[in-house]
Formats: structure tokens, sequence, C-alpha cells
């Protein structure tokens, strides 16, 4: 499953950052899941809460925020806020446009146990 891979992939991520920082656990993991990333929150977590346990993230908290679609236009320069697939801009009806945002997932932040 597609989730599986991003999980374990943001694991290794936390777990580098953790040893950089020397850190012995990570307590909370933050994440931005796009809106058009194409990856199920739900499933996300799922898979966190299997894969961390042989992790430095066992007792980590997963909190995920959902990251709308942001669209540029190029015609008016509109910058707007989406929350369903589209590119249409709102202000002018063109498709003309730019999705700046909500196509990714990101690791935002880490809160590690450096005790
Ligand atoms: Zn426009």
């Amino acid at each position: 499953m597609h989730e599986y891979s991003i999980v374990t992939a943001l694991i290794e991520q936390c777990e580098t950052l953790a040893k950089q920082h020397q850190a012995n656990a990570v307590e909370r993991v933050d994440i931005k899941i796009g809106l058009l990333s194409g990856v199920e929150p739900h499933l996300l977590s799922q898979a966190f809460e299997t894969f961390k346990l042989d992790s430095l993230c066992a007792n980590a908290t997963l909190n995920i925020r959902i990251q709308p679609l942001i669209l540029q236009c190029n015609d008016c320069s509109n910058q707007s806020e989406q929350s369903q697939r589209t590119i249409i801009c709102p202000q002018c009806g063109s498709h003309h446009t730019q999705i700046i945002d909500g196509e990714d997932m990101m690791l935002m932040q880490l809160e590690l146990d450096t005790n």
C-alpha cells in the first residue's frame, strides 16, 4: 500500500532528525497532507501506529493537518484556498492557474525527548 512506504520514509526521517539532536525518542510528529497528495490521512495514521513500534517514534503522537489546495491565478493574480480539486480560478473563471500548495506531504515539526 502507498501509505506504508510513505510512513516508512517518514519514520526514517524522524529517526535521522532525532539522532542529529541526540534525542532518545520522538514525542510528537506534525505533518501536513496536501489535499491533492493522494495520501489518505486515515490510512496513513493507521500505518504510523503499526510501523512506529520498532522505532524511536514508538510513543509518538501523529498530528495530521490537511493542507487545502492553494491556487494562484495567472490571469487575475487572485490566490484562493480550495477544499476541492479544481484548477479554475473562483474569481475570474480562468484555468490558467498554478497550484502553490496542497500537492505534497511534509514533515512540519518534531517534538523530541532529549533527556
Ligand atoms: Zn483569476
